[in-house]
């Protein structure tokens, strides 16, 4: 039985009081986490002050994006054991915004992949889908292969601490979330590919998310398909009462 996620991705919004005042207005509202994972991504200034007004409640903060090294001369990064041990849980990778914005290759994300578990922390990763929904088989295909190359060599003991996100680039901040059946048929060839690596038994196991203009007309929908295990929200993860929603829809 795979406990579901909701998740939500701030980008880069807010500054560091307006996430403690988020945090702060929702953190006693949250489900059991043995019952379903509430996981919040902001911003790296905001993270820490985040994990101490959170501390003993079910919300995980989680960054947006690490660098692949523990330590050195990378300036701007950060390291995946930083945020570890900054009590930081999940870390977003290879979100389609770093993929087209920043060149982010799916080499450079199985790198990321890598120190992120092996920091400590659960990896959510994200595969877009440019290709458009309505050239079904090379979307299915681009999706395929981005999995096999980011998830690429990964310890068997490590493999269920990836969560993955399956979030078509088109549906991202559009306002037209993908037809649920549609997202379910990209989540069940996501789950048959890891069962291709990693083998039946581990893709039971793996947590997979649609992401993509999910709002709260359309939350219980997406809950509902077998293997789609929570949603990973952008736009309306900013607004407390309508994140809380989502946690409770
Ligand atoms: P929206 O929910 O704003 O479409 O963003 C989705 C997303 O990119 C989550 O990572």
């Amino acid at each position: 039985m795979r406990s579901p996620i909701i998740a939500g991705n701030w980008k880069m919004n807010k500054t560091v009081d307006e996430a403690v005042e988020f945090v702060d207005q929702i953190k006693n509202d949250l489900p059991d986490p043995k019952v379903q994972e509430t996981i919040l991504a902001a911003p790296t200034i905001a993270l820490v002050p985040m994990v101490k007004a959170t501390a003993g409640t079910p919300l995980k903060i989680t960054a947006e994006n690490c660098y692949y090294k523990d330590a050195g001369a990378y300036t701007g990064e950060t390291s995946p054991t930083s945020l570890y041990s900054a009590g930081v849980h999940h870390v977003i990778l290879g979100h389609s915004e770093r993929r087209q914005l920043f060149n982010e290759t799916d080499e450079l994300i199985n790198l990321k992949v890598h120190a992120a578990l092996d920091a400590g922390l659960c990896p959510i990763v994200c595969c877009d889908d440019t290709m458009g929904r309505r050239v079904a088989g090379k979307k299915v295909h681009w999706v395929v292969s981005r999995i096999l190359a980011d998830l690429k060599d990964l310890k068997p003991e490590n493999v269920n601490k990836v969560v993955i996100a399956y979030e078509p680039s088109w549906a991202i901040g559009t306002g037209e979330s993908m037809d649920p059946a549609e997202a379910e048929e990209g989540c069940y060839l996501i789950r048959q590919t890891i069962a291709d690596m990693y083998g039946e038994e581990t893709a039971d196991q793996m947590r997979i998310l649609y992401g993509g203009s999910v709002n709260t007309q359309n939350v219980n929908k997406l809950m509902a398909s077998q293997d789609i295990d929570g949603i990973l929200a952008g736009g309306a993860s900013l607004d407390p009462v309508t994140f809380l929603k989502l946690v409770n829809h």
